[in-house]
């Protein structure tokens, strides 16, 4: 079975690749880890030795030496038809997915600015990848696209206005691939039209964030101008009073210092002061451990105060729907958020949601629940795949008849 589409997700210690065949059925995937470092190595799914990368190896180089793997096993043609990449700021350039050319290049780097972190390692994949195959269609699809559709009572900050003109300052959302994927599935699964579909998705993995989605369009979510804000994360603390600058600036603690604290050792992690791993956490609390006890409580209490603060973004919830590794796997977790909301009416079935949403297309509630509450597992890279598909098979203005 050979690949039609690559999938390229570039981070800043990492690649994640992902083979789709025509049908968009995933064929393999492969993730290369540590790059930049000397220890710097690549594995195949499946394939148990890993693939040795030169120490220090850049982009180009590590993705050669996957992509030559790929196509000793017989999985990749000598080029993929379409490569779609996962790029993170979009800014309010692009509200969809996009082919990618100069133009396109720049906008993303113009984006540059409110994800210093991310773009540039996203631009620096795709550059590879158009040297690798600069005849091969290449697409972005942006993690901010989806919430575009933001109405501005939603994504303006009550900071003064010449903020956002000037430098852009606003709330733009994350993780909209994947709440996309929710809105459609969700759909799918209830027998309805995304167009008529109303949901409140909440994707939780290391980073977490909640969406309104009103008849298919993203209204209303967690993150803002950063993927900081909103729910308690891995690492991340989520909301926070922006006081506590001032006030950790005369403690010693600069702007910079404490935004690297907030990114990197709060959330999770800051709260049980030992890991942001939900799993190992619960096990913590289950041995007696208050901190862990403690950060799930945080977790859980801020999430169902967002699951509730999202209804007043809709007028009807088709479901409340959860994803993402601990969203998909943590029956505590969804038990314990959704024992918040008996005021509003939702109500799980033990059975269900043990069994994790495996059957009756993953719904959880009771039948006396107000609102159906699933369990659906997220594929953002279906999605960067089928659109890198739609976007290369559709012809160029020149092309068309
Ligand atoms: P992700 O970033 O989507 O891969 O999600 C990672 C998070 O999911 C980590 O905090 C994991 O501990 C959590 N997770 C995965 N499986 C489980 C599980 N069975 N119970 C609780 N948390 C889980």
């Amino acid at each position: 079975m050979q690949a039609n589409t690559l999938v390229v997700n570039c981070g800043s210690s990492s690649i994640k690749l992902a083979l789709f065949d025509h049908q968009e059925q995933k064929i393999s995937s492969a993730l290369v880890e540590r790059l930049n470092t000397a220890d710097a190595f690549a594995r195949i799914e499946g394939i148990d030795a890993p693939l040795a990368i030169e120490p220090e190896a850049r982009y180009e180089q590590a993705l050669k030496v996957v992509l030559s793997a790929f196509e000793e096993l017989g999985l990749l043609d000598s080029a993929p038809s379409a490569i779609g990449h996962r790029v993170v700021h979009g800014g309010e350039t692009f509200r969809e997915a996009v082919l990618i050319d100069d133009d396109v290049i720049e906008g993303i780097q113009a984006c540059s600015g409110l994800a210093p972190l991310h773009n540039p390692v996203n631009l620096a994949g795709i550059e590879a990848m158009r040297k690798l195959y600069p005849r091969v269609p290449q697409v972005a699809v942006f993690d901010t696209a989806f919430h575009q559709t933001l109405p501005p009572k939603a994504y303006m900050y009550a900071v003064p206005e010449s903020y956002y003109r000037d430098w852009a300052v606003r709330r733009y959302g994350f993780h909209g691939t994947s709440h996309y994927f929710m809105s459609r599935e969700t759909a799918r699964r209830l027998d309805r039209t995304p167009a008529t579909t109303s949901l409140i998705s909440a994707h939780l993995g290391n980073g977490c964030s909640i969406t309104a989605i009103r008849d298919g369009l993203s209204v209303d979510t967690s993150m803002g101008l950063t993927p900081l804000e909103g729910l308690v994360m891995g690492t991340r603390s989520g909301d926070v009073d922006p006081g506590l600058f001032d006030y950790l600036d005369g403690k010693g603690i600069t702007a910079a210092a404490l935004n690297d604290v907030l990114n990197q050792q709060s959330g999770l992690l800051g709260l049980s002061g030992q890991t942001n791993d939900m799993r190992t956490l619960c096990d913590l609390a289950d041995h007696g451990h208050e901190p862990s006890r403690l950060a799930i409580d945080v977790f859980c209490f801020r999430l169902a105060r967002y699951i509730g603060a999202m209804m007043a973004s809709l007028n009807r919830i088709d479901a409340l729907v959860f994803t993402g590794g601990i969203g998909e796997n943590s029956s505590r977790i969804r038990e314990q958020t959704c024992n918040h909301l008996g005021l509003l009416g939702f109500e799980l079935e033990a059975d269900l949601n043990s069994a994790h949403g495996g059957f009756s297309d993953g719904i959880i509630s009771s039948p006396e629940s107000r609102f159906p509450v699933m369990v659906i597992p997220t594929n953002e890279e279906l999605v960067i795949a089928s659109e890198a598909k739609r976007l290369a098979e559709t012809p160029t203005p020149s092309e068309r008849p």
